[in-house]
């Protein structure tokens, strides 16, 4: 089922979960989302990046969700991860996915609050939720990002430019980065804390790949309710695929669909693995109940 990313993340923040929110690359990794999604009766936000996005095309990317979520008992919704062009946007929200990330993070506070609280404006008419990034989360995810903290501000400045915007959910620096840890984080859940005395909207943890399960359990407990993973997903893709290769190279024998049979279970069980993590597993009545 379909359901808004506001639900889901509502229900979250009430019931001291997280929703993954899970970048897919193609209708194999889509389905083994869902699979997992279904396997532990957990909501789950299904996220595209830009470049995904723009590979397939807003209609098609759009068409394979909606054959999936609707037939699935799963609560589901479609996000567009870090989207600096408001023309994109403008594009996936016409298409009728549930939420996007406008990031504003590479421009300075002012216009970064001004072009977010035209995008929400325009998201808003369409019953479509805004996650909002003035802040830049360190690492380059697909081409979009830096390595370097660019803009970082107050919490208190953050949280009056949301109410200004009127921006859903926040995505502010929790200390996380995207892609692999090259050395152990400074994780920042008290930051997390400071937010949520300030206000009601749902935080985001973005750089989920790498954290162990208590350092998901601190940001977990500190208020985060929705939380991004990209890398596990790719890799877990990579490495099934590799371990079905090298089988299939030693007894030569060839055929795709075994091949995709094993990527989708490699994934189904990494994502199985965040869910819990996540305390997620068996919350998918919570959501549907609200949304009713
Ligand atoms: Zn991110």
């Amino acid at each position: 089922m379909i359901v808004p990313t506001s639900t889901m993340l509502t229900a979250a923040s009430k019931a001291a979960f997280a929703v993954p929110a899970v970048n897919i690359l193609d209708n194999l990794s889509l389905r083994a989302v869902v699979a997992a999604a279904e396997e532990t009766e957990a909501p789950v936000i299904i996220q595209v990046s830009v470049k995904t996005v723009r590979s397939f095309g807003v209609r098609l990317v759009t068409e394979m969700f909606r054959e999936v979520a609707t037939s699935s008992p799963a609560p589901l919704s479609l996000h567009l991860d870090h989207c600096p062009d408001v023309e994109l946007i403008r594009e996936v929200v016409d298409a009728g996915w549930q939420s996007v990330l406008f990031d504003a993070s590479d421009r300075d506070l002012n216009q970064a609050e001004e072009e977010t609280a035209q995008v929400v404006a325009y998201a808003h008419a369409a019953g479509v939720d805004v996650e909002s990034e003035i802040e830049n989360i360190i690492g380059v995810e697909d081409g979009v990002g830096s390595d370097e903290a660019i803009h970082s501000y107050g919490v208190g400045t953050l949280v009056e430019v949301a109410n200004r915007t009127n921006a859903d959910f926040i995505a502010p620096q929790l200390g996380t980065a995207h892609g692999s840890y090259k050395s152990k984080p400074q994780l920042l859940p008290d930051r997390v804390r400071e937010f949520l005395k300030l206000t009601d909207r749902p935080i985001v943890l973005h750089g989920g790949t790498g954290l162990s399960p208590q350092d998901f359990s601190e940001f977990i407990h500190a208020g985060v309710s929705k939380i991004n993973v990209s890398t596990a997903l790719k890799e877990s893709y990579m490495r099934s695929a590799k371990a079905h290769l090298d089988v299939a190279s030693a007894k030569n024998e060839w055929e795709p669909t075994r091949l995709f049979a094993d990527v989708l279970s490699g994934v189904r069980q990494e994502i199985v693995g965040f869910i819990h993590m996540f305390s997620a597993a068996g919350k998918a009545d919570l959501v549907a109940e609200a949304v009713k």
